[in-house]
């Protein structure tokens, strides 16, 4: 993990946030490469759930909500975390994730006295000083209160969003009664989300502010098992069409006391991570109870009209909840090795094409003219196509390895021959092989092994 971190920092794909003044804890700002990774996964994600699908249509709600939202949600009396602190060295952690390093237990739906019980009974071990002396859990509410307005009086609170599916919900009945949608479809969105995290950590795992992408697919009652399923089955075939391993990947089946109180199904694909197997994407059939609670909380109607039935239902959901952050630590870490070559390491990203961050990068032999001219030349026409980097700096072999670690599929070498044949080198990334070829051909050439 830390070679990956030292490469994101070193190379600007992360860095800590608020550096200069000796950074926030777990805050980290994506560098220039990182915000193209960033773009890259999003804009997947958006293809692949919203514009290759005829049944999905998009929203982009607001990050501030009417504070009976999160009544309604649940998440005032019970978007909780329990806490527990070690009596000896004060440490603080998340009661579930110590049993389940611990134990290999996951306790999801348990009560903080059943937590407490679990840690007491099962002499848990402090992992920072090794003692068992713990307080009792207690409850900790995870969303960031701020206040709306000049005065900071109750009545203008208003809580940062912990989660982007609200503000679906709360569309609902704007989204059916303007565009054509009919039973299942999905409304989907991309947004920032904020939890008071109280043991954030693992580089960009687990922050207080990350980025959501999830898509509440909504379906006939009856019809819910099914598209849990399939959406079930899309986690797994998302990552692998882009390259992640298989060996790396899970679905694990939440079993039937971890689910959450309006959960039917629950079930999240999962990462084999440096430090660990973690949540990745979590699918869940959350029925009917979010158009339920905000009718009834709204005194609005959030029910749609079955023509087929001649009666309106309220339709169930199922709800594909992926981080933006955690797939791009997914993409780093899988993409991340190191190989021999001629008695050195060479450190490669081996991103999918889509993902990396520059498609091509063109490198002059030197900088004289008009060897540069030509050079600049190819690359400008390349831009129009795919974001490129030119670069005239250094040897080549130096400029090679730059492009290897930041995950560049070609290199485009222009040479003096260039001047007299018209052709140019084109470098492969993972094999590094080198093939001759005409510069009115490089577009083709590109287009055909990059796919796209
Ligand atoms: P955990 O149990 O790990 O806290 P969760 O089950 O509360 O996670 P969800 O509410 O299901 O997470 O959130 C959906 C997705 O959002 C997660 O699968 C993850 O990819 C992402 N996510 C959730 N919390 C964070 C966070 N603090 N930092 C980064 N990504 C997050």
């Amino acid at each position: 993990m830390n070679k990956i971190i030292s490469l994101c920092k070193r190379r600007g794909f992360v860095f800590q946030g608020s550096e200069i003044y000796g950074g926030l804890a777990n805050t980290w700002d994506y560098g220039p490469l990182g915000a193209e990774l960033k773009q890259n996964v999003k804009r997947m994600w958006w293809k692949k759930v919203v514009h290759e699908r005829e049944d999905v249509v998009g929203l982009d709600s607001a990050i501030l909500m009417h504070p009976r939202v999160w009544e309604a949600s649940g998440h005032v009396a019970g978007f909780n975390d329990a806490l527990i602190d070690c009596k000896q060295c004060k440490s603080r952690f998340r009661a579930d994730h110590l049993i389940e390093d611990a134990l290999n237990m996951h306790v999801e739906g348990k009560s903080v006295q059943e937590l407490t019980q679990i840690i007491h009974g099962n002499k848990i071990k402090c992992p920072v000083c090794g003692d068992v002396a713990w307080t009792d859990a207690r409850v900790f509410n995870l969303m960031f209160k701020t206040h709306q307005g000049v005065t900071e009086d109750s009545s203008s609170v208003v809580y940062l969003r912990p989660e982007t599916a609200q503000g679906i919900f709360v569309n609902f009945k704007n989204v059916l009664d303007t565009s054509r949608v009919k039973l299942p479809f999905g409304i989907a969105q991309i947004g920032k989300a904020f939890r008071n995290e109280i043991t954030p950590g693992n580089f960009i795992f687990r922050t207080r502010e990350f980025e959501q992408m999830e898509l509440e697919y909504f379906v006939k009652p009856g019809d819910d098992m099914n598209w849990f399923e399939f959406w079930r089955q899309f986690t797994m075939d998302f990552f692998l069409a882009l390259g992640v391993k298989k060996e790396n990947l899970r679905l694990r089946d939440h079993a039937p006391e971890e689910l959450s109180h309006y959960s039917k199904a629950t079930t999240d694909l999962e990462y084999k991570f440096p430090f660990g197997w973690g949540e990745l994407w979590g699918v869940a059939n959350r029925t009917d109870f979010d158009l339920t609670k905000h009718m009834e909380y709204s005194g609005k109607t959030l029910t749609y009209f079955d023509q087929a039935e001649n009666r309106q239902i309220t339709p169930y959901v199922i709800e594909p909840s992926l981080g933006v952050d955690r797939a791009m630590l997914v993409l780093l870490c899988d993409a991340y090795r190191e190989e021999e070559v001629e008695g050195e390491t060479r450190v490669v990203l081996g991103f999918h094409p889509e993902m990396a961050p520059i498609k091509c990068a063109v490198l002059p032999l030197s900088k004289k003219e008009p060897l540069e001219e030509l050079a600049r030349k190819i690359y400008h026409d390349l831009k129009k196509y795919y974001h490129m980097e030119y670069d005239n700096t250094g040897s080549i072999g130096k400029r090679y390895r730059r492009q290897d670690e930041i995950g560049t599929p070609y290199a485009i070498t222009v040479d003096f021959d260039s001047l007299e044949d018209h052709k140019i080198t084109v470098r492969d990334r993972d094999t590094m092989q080198q093939d001759r070829i005409d510069i009115a051909n490089v577009r083709e050439y590109l287009r055909d092994k990059l796919g796209f």
